[in-house]
C-alpha cells in the first residue's frame, strides 16, 4: 500500500498533534499501522475512528485516497476483538459492500493488513471469477466479508452466504453504486441485513439520493467530511489542450513521444473506445493495456500488474475500471476523453499525486465537451491552463460557453492564448499557460522546472 498524501493537508487541530494512540487503537492495531508506515491519522481517520468505536452509525463524505479505507477497517477490528458476541468463531459479523471488484479487492487486503495480529479473518467475494473458491472461504469461516452486490447476492440465493449475525455493516462508494445501477440490488442485500447493527456509509459526493438512502438505513448517524478535492488538484500540475476529436490519438502518440512520461493511466470515456485506442497504440509501437468491466478478472488483474512493474507504459481505463486503482508512481493523467461527471475529473488525477509526490494531467477537450470542461472549472474553482500551441491544436477563437464564475485564473481557455511576460505571471505557477517550449525535466508540457 503507499501513503495518503492527505496526511499532509491536515487542518491545524490534527496536524501535528493527533496521533494513533491518541484514537485508543489497540497495541496490534497500532503496529499495524506502524508497520504499513502511517505517521498519523488522515483528517477522516481522525474524525471518524472515535465515533466508529463508540458504535454510532456515520456517514463519511471522502473519496478513495483520503486514507478511508483505515476509517472504518481499524476500529471494525477493535470492536470485533473488544465484544464478546457469544457467536462461533468464523460468523461473519461485518459485511463491506462495494461497487468494484478492485477496490473490493483492496479493502480486503487492508483488513488482512490492519488485522494481522488480531487473529480475525476476512475474506472477499467478487464477480467475474469461478464461485468455488470463493464458496469454500465463506464454508471455512470468516468474521469480516467484503463483497460486490452481484455475487453476494447469488451466494445468498444459493444460501452459502446468511447475513443474519451482521453486526457492523459498511456501505462504501454510496454514490459509484448507485451511479452503476446497483441500487435494487444494495436494497436486496440490505433487507438480509438484521435492524439492529451497526452501519457506515461512504460516499465522495452526497447528492439527494444518496442523502435519502443514508435517512432510510442509518440511525442517527454521525457525519465527517474531508473535502480533498482543493488540495488534490493543487498538488497536480494540470493542463488542457484544444483539440479536434479526430486528432486526439494523433496528439496522444506525438506527448508519449516524451520519455518523461513513465507511466500514464489514460481514460476514455467507453470500453469500446479503451480497446480501440490499445489497438492503435500498438500499431504505433506503444506497450499499452485496457482495463474496464468487460474484461475477465484475470485480464484486469494481469493488466494491472503489469502497469504496476512497469512492463506496461499505458494503461487505458473507464472511470469505474480505475476507481481504487491504488498504483504507485503514476507519472501522468491523460483525458483522452473528459468525463461528463466533474467529481470523475477529480478521482482520475488523483491516481497521480499520490503518496505526497506531484503529478501531472493532460485533458483532451473537443468542441464539444467545453461545457465539460466549465463544469470540472467550478467543481475544482480552477482555470485549468490551456496548452497554449501544439501540433493538433484547434482553431479556437472563444469559449464556446460562457465563462464560469471566477476561478483562480481568470484567464480565457483558449489555445492561441500567449502566456503573459515574466513579471506579469501569476504567482501560482501551476496555473499559467504553456507553451510546447517550456520544457523541464519532467516533461516538455509540464511547468515542473
Ligand atoms: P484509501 O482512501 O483507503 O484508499 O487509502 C489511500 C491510501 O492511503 C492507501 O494506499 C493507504 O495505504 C494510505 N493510507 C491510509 N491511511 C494512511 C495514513 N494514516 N498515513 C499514510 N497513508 C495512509
Amino acid at each position: 500500500m503507499i501513503m495518503c498524501p492527505f496526511w499532509l493537508h491536515m487542518n491545524e487541530t490534527c496536524r501535528g498533534h493527533m496521533q494513533f494512540q491518541d484514537l485508543k487503537l489497540i497495541e496490534p492495531l497500532l503496529r499495524a499501522v506502524r508497520a504499513e508506515g502511517y505517521t498519523e491519522p488522515t483528517p477522516i481517520q481522525a474524525q471518524a475512528i472515535p465515533h466508529v468505536l463508540a458504535g454510532k452509525d456515520l456517514i463519511g463524505c471522502a473519496q478513495t485516497g483520503t486514507g478511508k479505507t483505515a476509517a472504518f477497517a481499524l476500529p471494525i477490528l477493535q470492536r470485533l476483538m473488544g465484544a464478546s458476541s457469544g457467536r462461533p468463531k468464523g460468523t461473519i459479523r461485518v459485511l463491506v459492500l462495494s461497487p468494484t471488484r478492485e477496490l473490493a479487492a483492496q479493502i480486503g487486503d487492508s483488513f488482512t493488513a490492519y488485522g494481522r495480529g488480531t487473529g480475525l479473518r476476512s475474506i472477499v467475494i467478487y464477480g467475474g471469477v469461478g464461485q468455488q473458491p470463493q464458496v469454500d472461504a465463506v464454508r471455512r469461516g470468516a468474521d469480516i466479508l467484503v463483497a460486490t452486490p452481484g455475487r453476494l447476492l447469488d451466494l445468498m440465493n444459493q444460501g452459502v452466504v446468511h447475513l443474519n449475525q451482521i453486526e457492523v455493516f459498511v456501505l462504501d462508494e454510496a454514490d459509484r453504486m448507485l451511479d452503476m445501477g446497483f441500487i435494487h440490488d444494495v436494497r436486496r442485500v440490505i433487507k438480509a441485513l438484521p435492524t439492529r447493527r451497526q452501519t457506515l456509509l461512504f460516499s465522495a459526493t452526497m447528492p439527494q439520493d444518496i442523502q435519502d438512502l443514508a435517512d432510510r438505513i442509518l440511525i442517527n448517524p454521525m457525519r465527517v467530511e474531508v473535502t480533498p478535492q482543493a488540495t488534490t488538484v493543487d498538488k497536480v500540475d494540470q493542463s488542457v489542450f484544444f483539440v479536434d476529436k479526430q486528432n486526439k490519438r494523433a496528439l496522444l502518440e506525438h506527448l508519449l513521444g516524451d520519455k518523461a512520461i513513465r507511466r500514464a493511466l489514460v481514460f476514455t470515456r467507453t470500453k469500446h473506445g479503451a480497446n480501440k485506442l490499445v489497438q492503435q497504440l500498438d500499431r504505433a509501437h506503444i506497450q499499452a493495456e485496457a482495463i474496464h468491466g468487460n474484461k475477465s478478472q484475470t485480464a484486469r488483474e494481469r493488466a494491472l500488474a503489469n502497469f504496476k512493474s512497469g512492463k506496461t507504459r499505458v494503461l487505458v481505463a473507464t472511470d469505474i475500471a480505475a476507481r481504487g486503482i491504488d498504483v504507485e508512481d503514476v507519472t501522468h493523467v491523460i483525458n483522452y476523453d473528459l468525463p461528463n461527471e466533474p467529481e470523475s475529473y477529480v478521482h482520475r488525477i488523483g491516481r497521480t499525486a499520490r503518496a505526497g509526490a506531484s503529478g501531472t494531467a493532460y485533458s483532451f477537450c473537443d468542441a464539444e465537451e467545453r461545457k465539460y470542461l466549465q463544469d470540472i472549472e467550478k467543481l475544482i474553482r480552477l482555470r485549468v491552463p490551456p496548452v497554449a500551441e501544439h501540433p493538433y491544436a484547434e482553431v479556437y477563437s472563444g469559449p464556446a460557453v460562457a465563462p464560469s464564475k471566477p476561478a483562480r485564473s481568470p484567464r480565457p481557455a483558449n489555445a492561441r492564448y500567449t502566456p503573459a511576460p515574466q513579471a506579469n505571471k501569476s504567482p501560482r505557477r501551476r496555473n499559467r499557460s504553456r507553451r510546447p517550449g517550456d520544457s523541464s525535466s519532467r516533461s516538455q508540457y509540464s511547468n515542473q522546472d
